[in-house]
């Protein structure tokens, strides 16, 4: 452990990603000690990799309002439209900090932010940086001050492995790091450990994006909800071992989606054509592959001194691939990208545990419904680990024992199988089946995060008799109207 590793502390986040990053600097800015945990380096998550930006509306031609009505169209009926209010009006203060905290955005000639659009969006109001390395751009900006800040505490390679105290409430986390078990307490503790998206075998997600804090706040007691919503991204690269993502960005830009024979197929699909919104497009390219054909993306018409400029990572990942993106057909296919279901959270980021908080990727506001908007994820990181600062701060200080320390190391699990289980039953398309097959062979796994995650996916989704946004039953391919109606945004005390 680093020398500057202590056993108590004001505030522990857990999860060096930009929502656990941003919460350590609005914590420490209102002089508290704070313990910033993570299991992997600074650089290591889901947040590094973000590519197309974040929303927010500022334009002339623009008003939160819209911005609310497109992130609640695309939630399909069930994003809860408090959490949504939240999202875009406070949003439009914290993309204002990011600038302040360094966050250089790509600029218009007139030295203006560059706003792009993305699927789903009625206006252009995605600020980027670095073209498509928005997240690295805005997450080394905050790893700097967050490295340079004496009250803050980072402690890498060390993972937090089981929550200290009992019954209603947390007290701190057990955290696991060079083979010493740490209870480290505090009086407010902040999971910021991001998605589940490496439980599927295709997958834009780094390897430890495996839904750790929703197995540790659920394990505990916690509520979780909305667990069957998986987003895949329609384009991420069928080529090589791995999911590059392109983002939609590219499509904001003019990219086309077109068969092998190069015919381009939204236009007939939706009015927005490539600019539909990400279940949409998910769909359709899911279908495709299901009658065994392929689908590409296609920049051909642009300019390539615009698409090298404006896409640099992208052209240079491609590359990677053997493929340059400017010129050659890109084979797409859909991968998981992000869990809208999680730790279920007030507005305030309060989870049904007293003195645990959740933000980010982990936690679930309501604000996204059964599918995200393009650029909203950011926002909600920012948003959401702000307001759970202040509100675990200002809330009255508790006591609650420590509880036992989990068994360690927790066992592990089979991931390659269940990777491939969890794309084939509890993937793009489902049905009854399939997940009652996978959530048998859960069930004879023992019992680790990975395999807790996969069984509230699963469980979940065969729970929801219905197609709505990113989840899609063979069975049951309709929406059903019935089941509409946002679940207010509380934590309430029962556990699903
Ligand atoms: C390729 C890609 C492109 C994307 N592009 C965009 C985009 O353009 N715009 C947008 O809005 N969204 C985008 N997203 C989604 C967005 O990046 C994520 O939703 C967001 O960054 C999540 O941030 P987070 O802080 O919640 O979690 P993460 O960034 O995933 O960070 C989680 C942190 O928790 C740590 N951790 C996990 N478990 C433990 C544990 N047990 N103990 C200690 N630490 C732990 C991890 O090491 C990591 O530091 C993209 C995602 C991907 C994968």
């Amino acid at each position: 452990m680093p020398e500057r590793w202590s056993h108590r502390t004001d505030v522990l986040i857990v999860g060096a990603g930009l929502a656990g990053l941003y919460a350590s600097l609005e914590a420490a800015a209102r002089g508290a000690r704070v313990t910033l945990v993570t299991k992997g380096s600074l650089q290591s998550s889901n947040s590094f990799m973000a590519q197309g930006g974040i929303a927010a509306a500022v334009a002339d031609d623009d008003d939160p309002a819209l911005h609310a009505a497109d992130t609640l169209a695309v939630g399909r009926g069930i994003a809860d439209p408090a959490a949504v209010e939240v999202l875009v009006r406070d949003g439009i203060r914290r993309v204002a900090d990011l600038e302040r905290l360094g966050v250089e955005w790509d600029r218009d000639e007139a030295g203006r932010p560059e706003l792009a659009r993305e699927g789903g969006h009625s206006r252009n109001r995605i600020f980027h940086a670095g073209g498509a390395a928005t997240g690295a751009a805005i997450a080394r900006a905050l790893i700097v001050r967050v490295l340079a800040d004496e009250r803050v505490r980072v402690v890498e390679h060390a993972a937090a492995i089981g929550l200290l105290g009992g019954g209603e409430a947390c007290a701190g986390a057990w955290v696991l790091g060079h083979d010493e078990l740490v209870p480290v307490r505090a009086r407010m503790t902040l999971l910021a450990t991001g998605g589940a998206g490496a439980l599927y075998a295709r997958t834009t997600n780094p390897a430890g994006a495996t839904g750790d804090g929703i197995a540790l706040a659920q394990r505990s007691g916690a509520r979780v909800r909305h667990m069957e919503f998986v987003q895949f991204h329609p384009t991420a690269v069928a080529a090589g071992g791995r999911a590059f993502l392109v983002s939609e960005a590219v499509r904001g830009e003019g990219a086309h989606l077109v068969s092998a024979d190069g015919e381009r197929f939204m236009p007939a699909e939706h009015p927005d054509a490539e600019l539909a919104p990400r279940d949409v497009v998910t769909r359709v390219l899911q279908a495709r592959l299901e009658r065994g054909e392929a689908s590409f993306l296609s920049l051909r018409h642009l300019d390539p001194d615009h698409v090298q400029g404006r896409f640099p990572s992208l052209v240079e990942g491609c590359a990677g691939l053997d493929i340059d993106l400017c010129r050659d057909p890109v084979p797409v296919a859909p991968a998981a990208h992000y869990l809208m279901g999680g730790i279920a959270t007030d507005l305030d980021g309060a989870t049904s545990l007293a003195g645990l908080y959740a933000s980010g990727e982990s936690a679930c506001t309501g604000a996204h419904g059964a599918n995200r908007l393009a650029s909203n994820s950011l926002l909600e990181c920012f948003v959401f680990a702000h307001r759970a600062v202040h509100a675990g701060l200002d809330a009255p200080t508790m006591d609650a024992p420590d509880g036992p320390a989990p068994e360690r190391p927790l066992a592990r699990a089979r991931l390659p199988e269940l990777r491939r289980r969890m794309w084939e039953d509890a993937g793009p398309v489902r049905d009854r089946d399939g997940l009652e097959g996978l959530l048998a062979w859960l069930d004879g796994q023992p019992e680790s995060n990975p395999v807790r995650v996969a069984t509230l996916i699963a469980s979940a989704a065969l729970e929801r008799r219905e197609s709505r946004g990113a989840h899609l039953r063979r069975d049951f391919p309709d929406l059903d109207p019935t089941l509409e109606g946002a679940e207010p945004c509380a934590a309430a005390s029962s556990t699903t």
